[in-house]
């Protein structure tokens, strides 16, 4: 080869390879199936015909759970270090072992300016959300957390416990507060979906939302309607999605149960995996805060629900539990990885200075 065209090569390959190594994420989706372990994932995908929409992302990985003081981490501690990157006591929402708080991924890329969100399918208040927004030293401080939510600039969030801002101890109404900051307050799923711009404050149910099927399309359609309020901000956005009963259906050790949440939680997966193929500049991570039920399957037929499942425990179990990633940065969140490992790599990723 002539020593000229070897430079160019040599100039266009490493501009390439510079050009890859920079494409950074404009948004991150941070997707939490709560218990959700590998046969949870199996068992929605054997019963959904062999597929499942997760397994459009591209890497793979395992993430180790145990929290701060305890072999098998309870949501508190689990959620904590998901938001936080910190190992802390179980029963803890957003602290270190010392009861000091610990900023979250979703506060750190507010104070950044870019919108950020929270979507579940139980009470807004409950453990794995409160993570994200609450610095709380007992998970069961629901009216507490709620209040948590004020002290932030959150732009949506969207699941249930309403009680825990409207029928309060202290008789304060916090959706007047919430009205006070511009949130629209939407109390059913009809006025979340007509939602586009602003703040929207969605308490969709007094206290937990519904299992399945009674949520109907809640977990998915709340998600895209949050997609689409964020991504207005040119900055970009974070959000956070919880697949959360598939721990519930798990405590009961309910294969049927735990299938049917899979799949809504899946359903939710595939929006959101559809939005980030468009977009193009949208990182999205799926995981888990542990494993619940220590569940195996030993028999099954594919594309039935007839499964032969047992479980180990009617808690959770310690064993890792797997991370699924797609889209710009994806190849950062695979192999094994600590729970405490994502807040940094989001961090990074985003490039959060402040
Ligand atoms: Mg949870
Ligand atoms: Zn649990």
């Amino acid at each position: 080869m002539e020593k000229k065209y070897f430079k160019l090569i040599s100039l266009l390959l490493i501009l390439s390879i510079f050009g890859f190594a920079q494409k950074a994420p404009k948004n991150v989706i941070f997707m939490i199936g709560d218990g959700m372990g590998i046969a949870q994932v199996y068992s929605a995908m054997v019963a959904n015909g062999n597929k499942l929409a997760l397994e459009q992302c591209t890497y793979s990985g395992f993430s180790k759970t145990y929290s701060n003081d305890n072999f098998t981490t309870d949501s508190g501690a689990g959620g904590t270090a998901l938001a936080c990157g910190v190992k802390t006591k179980n029963g803890m929402i957003g602290m270190n072992p010392d009861s000091v708080a610990v900023e979250s991924i979703l506060e750190k890329a507010e104070k950044n300016h870019l919108a950020t969100g929270i979507v579940v399918a139980c009470a807004v208040t409950h453990a794995t959300p409160a993570t994200y927004i609450a610095h709380q030293v007992n998970r069961n401080m629901y009216e507490e957390i709620a209040a948590d939510y004020l002290k932030t600039d959150i732009d949506v969030f969207i699941g249930g416990g309403r009680k825990y801002f409207e029928d309060r101890s202290d008789g304060k109404n916090l959706t007047n507060e919430l009205k006070a900051k511009n949130y629209k307050i939407a109390y059913n799923l009809a006025d979340v979906k007509t939602t586009t711009s602003g703040k929207l404050a969605g308490l969709l149910y007094d206290d937990q939302n519904p299992g399945m099927p009674e949520r109907g399309d809640q977990l998915p359609e709340s998600t895209e309607a949050a997609i689409n309020i964020l991504k207005n901000n040119a900055k970009g956005f974070f959000l956070m999605v919880e697949g959360s009963q598939i721990d519930w259906a798990c405590h009961a050790n309910d294969a049927n149960k735990t299938i049917k949440e899979m799949l809504d939680f899946d359903k939710t997966i595939a929006k959101v995996l559809d939005f980030a193929e468009k977009d193009g500049n949208t990182l999205v991570i799926i995981t888990a805060d542990h494993e619940t039920g220590g569940m195996t399957i030993v028999n099954g037929k594919m594309g039935t629900d007839s499964l032969t499942v047992f479980y180990s425990t009617k808690g959770h179990s310690g064993v890792p539990v797997p991370v699924f990633s797609y889209g710009p940065g994806a190849e950062n969140f695979s192999g094994f990885m600590e729970n405490t490992d994502f807040k940094q790599k989001i961090e990074k990723l985003l490039k959060l200075k402040k």
